[in-house]
């Protein structure tokens, strides 16, 4: 591969994912490619979080399922996220103009928080899921923190604001002031995760095909036949799960349809026992306000995992934002200053957006036409409302009651001009934060 060819697959977020850290050092097993004209009920296209929830569900109703994946599932965000389990939303004040106000999305949501370790559970899907709780760390009081966890707890979560000494004792640091504890929470290996819910639905009867780019989708008669290369499947009702749609010619209003944003994942090599009593002695998955540059989890291999988003230019410079990460390191705990801490991985992929605002926005389910919907756009949150919502929709589906789906259907409308978003993050807020992250002296 050329070194531009390298460069492009950083930056469009499909650099190889061997890169990530997640895929099981056992390698999974590889999906046969669509290569037969086959019949189903439900065909499902994009094995992420999402397709591969969905797919689960409705197989374990009895229903004909196929889902078709381009590559391999997990190989799009599902495979390349920061493996953090956040058990809440932030703002979505898009929901106030649903129908409901939002109150079935958020009764559904408050009772499926834990949707990761309940599959895992009740599958025996290994996906080093650890619902260790989740702390947000800051270096003073901010109302808002406090605010969000009242909301939170009036909902009926264990969540709490804590000070310095309960911070100490969880993360093992002097550096920070106050935070806001959840219970719920935790991390996940979102490769493993993903593909052990893919393994789930093949059990349960559903046919699973990989590297098979769906490229057409016709209709015919009052059913739908969507082409790979090689194969095709007809079926009555199609959902689409391909996060963004990036690059997919079948159905071009949905591309349009998101604000794409690159990020980037790091993941250093299984810290020494040493460090591990001190770094995040209580592994919690952990975050920082209000700049939030390094989230990080403990993995069941002892290794940090963090992502944040690259700089224009540097989307394959995975050493400068291991530095970055380990100048965060030495600050907040000193004593990993004397410990050589290894680079083990660095990658990068895409995230799909419905809103303009980092962490805003939810998931968009569209109605694409008769039979065919999509499910996508859950932006840098889509590890646990991802599978919560392919658990909706399928159950929806094999009830045949639309009325229990939680999502507003809503036609796919094209934004003006979806690469906004990204010259406002990468562009003007990471650099400045950095600048702010860059001088001890500074702290917000
Ligand atoms: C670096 C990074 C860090 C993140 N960190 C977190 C985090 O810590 N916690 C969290 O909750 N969320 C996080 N996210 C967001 C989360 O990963 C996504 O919201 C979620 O994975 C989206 O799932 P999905 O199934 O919609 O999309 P994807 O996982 O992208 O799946 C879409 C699938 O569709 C396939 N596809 C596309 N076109 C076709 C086609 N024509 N035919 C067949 N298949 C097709 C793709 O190959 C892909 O496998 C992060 C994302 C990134 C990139």
């Amino acid at each position: 591969m050329s070194s531009s060819a390298a460069y492009a697959a950083y930056e469009s977020g499909t650099v190889s994912i061997a890169r990530s850290a997640w895929p099981a050092p056992a390698a999974s097993p590889r999906w046969p490619a669509l290569t037969a004209d086959i019949e189903a009920e439900v065909a499902v296209i994009g094995a992420g979080v999402v397709g591969a929830s969905l797919a689960l569900h409705l197989a374990e109703r009895g229903l004909r399922v196929a889902l078709v994946e381009a590559r391999q599932p997990a190989d799009g965000a599902s495979g390349r996220n920061a493996g953090q389990v956040q058990p809440y939303f932030g703002k979505f004040g898009e929901m106030k103009a649903w129908p409901d106000g939002g109150q079935r999305f958020v009764d559904y949501y408050l009772r499926h928080r834990n949707i990761i370790f309940e599959l895992c559970a009740r599958h025996g899907i290994d996906a080093d899921a650890a619902p260790c709780g989740l702390v947000a760390a800051a270096y003073r009081e901010y109302a808002s923190m406090t605010q969000n966890a009242a909301h939170w707890r009036a909902l009926g979560y264990q969540v709490e604001t804590i000070g310095a000494g309960r911070l100490r004792e969880l993360l093992g640091t002097e550096r920070y002031a106050f935070g806001v504890h959840w219970q719920d929470g935790g991390r996940v290996n979102p490769h493993m995760f993903t593909n052990g819910m893919v393994a789930v639905a093949a059990r349960h009867g559903a046919q699973v095909f990989g590297d098979s780019p769906v490229e057409a989708c016709e209709r015919v008669g009052r059913r739908w036949k969507l082409r790979s290369a090689q194969g095709s499947v007809t079926a009555q009702k199609v959902v689409v799960c391909t996060n963004g749609h990036f690059g997919n010619a079948f159905f071009p209003e949905l591309a349009r349809t998101s604000y794409p944003l690159l990020a980037c994942g790091v993941a250093t090599t299984p810290l020494p026992p040493a460090l591990l009593e001190i770094i995040n002695p209580a592994r919690v998955a952990m975050s920082q306000f209000p700049l939030g540059l390094y989230p990080m989890v403990l993995d069941g291999r002892n290794r940090l995992v963090t992502a944040t988003i690259p700089g224009v230019g540097g989307a394959d410079d995975g050493k400068r934002y291991f530095s970055y990460l380990l100048r965060h390191l030495h600050r907040t705990w000193p004593a990993t200053r004397d410990v050589p801490i290894e680079l083990d991985a660095y990658w990068t992929g895409m995230t799909a957006n419905s809103a303009p605002a980092y962490q805003a926005g939810g998931p968009r389910l569209y109605h694409v036409a008769d039979g065919v919907m999509a499910l996508m756009n859950f932006g840098a949150g889509g590890n646990v409302v991802g599978p919560m919502m392919g658990m909706n929709l399928a159950h929806a589906l094999a009830d045949d009651r639309p009325q229990d789906i939680v999502l507003p259907l809503e036609a796919p409308v094209a934004l003006q001009s979806p690469g906004r978003f990204e010259f406002k993050i990468r562009r003007v807020l990471i650099p400045i934060a950095r600048v702010i992250d860059r001088f001890e002296r500074i702290r917000l």
